[in-house]
């Protein structure tokens, strides 16, 4: 038998003109478990620093606005893994508490729509934007939703639930339909590599200039895959180990440790790794006049000099969030000229989630940096 909810929040969003707020009821679920009365969906439930349960919770009914879509494939990345262990900044900041529920990076078939949405997403399979707006500030008003001081990020802020479930009810304005040639493990991709290419966008590279990523993460290769589609020179700076012989798997045109990489010219550096020291060194090796773009984050206060940033001319990017580059993912995916398939190591069920949270790697994962997850399993 499954386990059985015990007071599991649940995030119940309702759309309004003003954008998505979300109420928070407890349940309890009688016991006879799962299936056996239709009470509820499974869901991953992170209860503590490092405490999970697949737990029973409500089953989402689509609010105003909302759509219900069945999860068919979910990824989990550093920002699960930060606030399983409860290193996230958002935690003792009050962005997000215990328990929670994870999942930002997913795709699944609505199931269910709500008063005002178009029934013609019924059936269709969709990808939807983590950063919810609350669409009235001036910031959302002025199309920055995505820094939306009152935003909820979905299974990361503001208590909205995660997409680490068997169901999720989602505001349809988010959605992103897929089209048939994005697949389920493409489809689970869109949201990192949302964030990958607004970072080559950021990079602003001319055809044929030279690319430099420090961090060959899930973000830091699709940087990398993005801007070769574009046809740059893309070279990779990691720690020694597989991932740099993944790397050059990919196409890359060099795949470096720290002491081996070469005195190049880089026209841009994109920052996609947690440590506290790269920003510095993309200072450091960036062509004056040219770009850095930071979209990693460490775990403690990563500095700049700024003397450096003037002295060379350099132009400093922060990502922050997909929103922006959803739609042109999906494209490069659909397209083929982008395909982020081998980055998936291996595909798990929710009773895994933990484990692989807390480090473990599935027997047989391949060489990818990620871990999928399908709910269904
Ligand atoms: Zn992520
Ligand atoms: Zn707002």
């Amino acid at each position: 038998m499954l386990p059985v909810a015990r007071r599991t929040a649940e995030g119940l969003a309702t759309a309004s003109g003003r954008g998505v707020r979300a109420t928070y009821v407890t349940l309890q679920c009688d016991s006879g478990g799962y299936g056996e009365r239709g009470c509820g969906v499974r869901a991953f439930v992170v209860t503590g620093p490092g405490r999970s349960e697949v737990a029973e919770v409500p089953r989402p009914a689509p609010a105003p606005g909302q759509v219900v879509v069945d999860i068919e494939r979910v990824g989990v990345c550093g920002t699960d893994v930060e606030l399983f262990t409860g290193d996230m900044a958002y935690l003792p900041q009050g962005h997000a508490a215990y328990p929670m529920r994870l999942g930002h990076e997913w795709c699944g078939t609505v199931s269910a729509v709500g008063d005002g949405v178009d029934p013609a997403w019924l059936g269709r399979r969709t990808t939807g934007d983590t950063m919810l707006g609350c669409g009235a500030c001036d910031r959302c008003r002025g199309g920055r939703p995505h820094v939306c001081e009152e935003r909820f990020e979905v299974g990361i802020r503001g208590g909205f639930p995660g997409a680490l479930a068997e169901q999720l009810a989602f505001p349809a304005t988010a959605l992103h339909p897929l089209p048939d040639a994005v697949d389920e493990v493409a489809g689970a991709l869109i949201e990192p590599g949302g964030s990958a290419l607004r970072a080559v966008a950021g990079a602003a590279l001319r055809p044929a200039e030279r690319l430099l990523v420090l961090g060959p993460g899930t973000i830091g290769l699709l940087v990398a895959m993005f801007a070769l589609a574009q046809g740059a020179e893309v070279h990779v700076l990691g720690l020694p180990g597989p991932s740099l012989g993944f790397a050059r798997t990919l196409g890359v045109h060099g795949a470096w440790t720290a002491g081996g990489l070469p005195r190049l010219p880089f026209d841009a550096v994109v920052d996609a790794s947690t440590s506290r020291d790269l920003p510095a060194l993309a200072l450091d090796l960036v062509e004056p006049g040219k770009r850095v773009v930071f979209i990693g984050v460490a775990g403690r206060p990563s500095l700049i000099d700024t003397r450096a940033l003037v002295l060379k001319d350099v132009t400093a990017v922060g990502i922050l969030g997909a929103s922006a580059g959803l739609a042109g993912t999906i494209d490069r995916y659909a397209a083929g000229s982008v395909n982020p398939r081998p980055l998936v190591a291996a595909t798990v069920g929710l009773g895994q989630v933990g484990d692989v949270l807390a480090g473990w790697r599935p027997p047989g994962s391949g060489p990818g940096p990620k871990v999928h997850v399908d709910p269904r399993a």
